[in-house]
């Protein structure tokens, strides 16, 4: 309950690397450096889909990473709201000729894309916030159904 509450009001984003250079992932981390400080925002970056709202998915999904791509995003809880962040997540990039299995998109559900060869961390931020409202308000609706069924079986 307090969790929830605490979590109402944040977007926890995960990101997930599916084969690219680490280029896209340094310019994410890169948010997080006090010269952007995207926790400022209330946005926190950790590697952990359970608690998810955003996933933000860099590289061109190589074939090892197919699979791993579909369990994180089931293990995502809703509103699985998800970036493909870099050329590579976009359309395979610099690896198009290579064995790949994506773009992100032909793997899972994409809501935003953006392209880069990286992104600039001020580009991966306004994409993050651009999506946020629509996060939070699909987040607090699940919350106040769970805390509605937790009431009504409290009751019984
Ligand atoms: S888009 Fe560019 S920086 Fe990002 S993973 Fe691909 S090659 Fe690397």
């Amino acid at each position: 309950m307090i969790k929830d509450f605490v979590r109402k009001r944040s977007i926890n984003v995960c990101l997930v690397n599916t084969g690219g250079c680490n280029g896209c992932d340094i310019e994410v981390v890169s948010c997080l450096a006090p010269k952007y400080d995207i926790e400022q925002y209330g946005i926190y970056v950790h590697n952990n889909p359970r608690e998810a709202d955003v996933l933000v998915v860099t590289g061109p999904v190589t074939g090892a990473w197919e699979k791993r791509l579909l369990e994180i995003y089931e293990k995502t809880p809703e509103p699985k709201i998800v970036i493909a962040v870099g050329a590579c997540a976009l359309s395979g990039g610099i690896f198009k000729e290579g064995h790949i299995h994506g773009p992100v998109d032909s793997v899972i559900p994409v809501d935003a894309k953006l392209p880069g060869c990286p992104p600039r961390p001020s580009e991966i931020i306004s994409a993050v916030v651009a999506i946020a409202p629509d996060a939070l308000a699909a987040k607090e609706k699940l919350l106040n159904q769970k805390l509605k069924e937790e009431k009504n079986k409290a009751k019984v």
